[in-house]
C-alpha cells in the first residue's frame, strides 16, 4: 500500500504499475531458477511446483494491495475533479446568465420609446460591457479547454525559452504601464511543458503589470526560479517558478480567495480602474494541478507580491513514461 501511495505521488499510471509488478516477478523466478538447481535435498517436482506457486501468489497479493491502493486515490482525485468541475460549471453559467441578463434587460428598454437620450446612451454602454466581459470570460474558457486532455501531447520548451516568448508576448502592455519585466538569472535549463508555462508566466505577469503601482517611479516584474530537491522523500524534485513585482500587493485577507474563480480582491477599491474577470490565477492553478504542481501567492518583502507555481521535475533518466511530464530534467 505504501508503494502504491508513492507511485501515486509520482504520477505513475496503471500501465507503469503492472509492469513494475512483472519486472519483480521475473526477477524472483530467476532467482528461484537458480536456487532449485543448488539444492542438495533431495525433493519431488510437485514440491518445488509449490514452491514457485508460493512465489507467484506472494507477488499477486503484494500487486494486488499496491494495485488498489493506488486506484482508490485515482477514484477520489477524479471524484474531487468532477466535483471540482460541477461547480466550475455553476460559476460559469451563473457569470453568462447575469451578463446575458443585464445584455437583454437594456435591449428591451433601448426599444421603449419613452427612454431619453442619455438613458440610451447608458443602456448601449451596458450592452458593450457585458459583451466585453463576456468576450474575456469565453477566451479564458477557451485556453483552459485547450489545456485538458492534450497536456501530455504538448511540446516541451526549456523553461528560459518559455519565460522568454512570455516576456514577448507582454512586451506591448509592459511598456503601456512603464513597467520593466526581467528575469533573475539563471533559471535552470529544466525542460517545461510549454502551453502550460507560458500559459501560467503570461497570467501572472500580465496581473504584476496590471496591478503595478502607479505611487512607484521604478515599477518592475522579476522572472525567478529554482529546482527544489525532494528526493530524500522518496518524490521527484520539483521546478518552482516566482513572478515577483513592487505593485500594490495584495491584502493579507483575500490572499487565501485568490485562486477562486471570479474572485477579484480589488472590486469595488481599486486604486485604479483595471480591467478582468477574476478567472485567469484559477486558471493557473488548475494548469498547475492538472501537471501534479501547485499554485500559491506569498507577500514579498519588499512590498508587491510573488505569485509562484511548482510543477514535478521528473528525471528523464528513470525510465519511465511521462504521464505527469510536466518538467524534465536534462
Ligand atoms: P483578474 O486579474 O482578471 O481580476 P485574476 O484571477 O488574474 O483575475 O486575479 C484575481 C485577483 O487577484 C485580481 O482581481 C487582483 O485583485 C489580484 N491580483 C492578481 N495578481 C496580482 C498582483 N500581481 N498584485 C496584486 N493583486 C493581484
Amino acid at each position: 500500500m505504501e508503494l502504491g501511495e508513492l507511485r501515486y505521488k509520482q504520477g505513475f499510471d496503471a500501465y507503469q504499475l503492472f509492469k513494475e509488478y512483472e519486472l519483480l516477478g521475473g526477477v524472483l523466478f530467476a532467482f528461484l531458477a537458480t536456487a532449485v538447481d543448488e539444492i542438495e535435498q533431495p525433493c519431488k517436482r510437485s514440491e518445488l511446483l509449490q514452491c514457485a506457486h508460493r512465489v507467484f501468489h506472494a507477488v499477486a497479493i503484494i500487486q494486488q494491495a499496491t494495485t488498489m491502493h493506488f486506484l482508490r486515490k485515482s477514484a477520489a482525485q477524479v471524484g474531487a475533479r468532477e466535483q471540482q468541475l460541477r461547480g466550475f460549471n455553476r460559476t460559469v453559467s451563473h457569470e453568462l446568465k447575469n451578463r446575458v441578463g443585464a445584455i437583454r434587460g437594456a435591449y428591451s428598454l433601448l426599444c421603449e420609446s419613452w427612454v431619453s437620450e442619455s438613458e440610451r446612451n447608458r443602456f448601449i454602454e451596458m450592452i458593450g460591457e457585458n459583451a466585453e466581459k463576456m468576450h474575456v470570460v469565453l477566451e479564458d474558457l477557451i485556453s483552459l479547454s485547450r489545456l485538458d486532455g492534450s497536456a501530455r501531447q504538448q511540446k516541451n520548451v526549456l523553461l528560459p525559452s518559455a519565460a522568454a516568448e512570455a516576456i514577448r508576448q507582454l512586451r506591448q502592455l509592459a511598456r503601456s504601464r512603464d513597467v520593466t519585466v526581467r528575469l533573475s538569472p539563471p533559471l535552470p535549463a529544466v525542460e517545461v511543458n510549454a502551453a502550460a508555462v507560458e500559459l501560467c508566466l503570461t497570467n501572472y505577469i500580465s496581473n504584476a503589470i496590471k496591478y503595478s503601482d502607479p505611487e512607484k517611479a521604478d515599477r518592475f516584474v522579476e522572472i525567478a526560479a529554482r529546482v527544489n530537491d525532494r528526493r530524500e522523500d522518496g518524490v521527484d524534485p520539483e521546478l518552482i517558478v516566482e513572478v515577483r513585482d513592487n505593485g500594490i500587493g495584495i491584502p493579507s485577507e483575500a490572499r487565501d480567495k485568490l485562486f477562486d474563480r471570479f474572485f477579484r480582491a480589488l472590486d469595488g477599491n481599486a486604486p485604479h480602474e483595471v480591467e478582468g474577470t477574476g478567472l485567469g490565477l484559477s486558471i493557473v492553478r488548475e494548469t498547475v494541478e492538472m501537471l501534479g504542481g501547485r499554485a500559491w501567492a506569498e507577500p514579498s518583502p519588499i512590498g508587491g507580491s510573488v505569485f509562484a507555481f511548482s510543477l514535478p521535475c521528473r528525471r528523464s533518466a528513470d525510465g519511465f513514461g511521462t504521464s505527469a511530464d510536466a518538467a524534465t530534467s536534462r
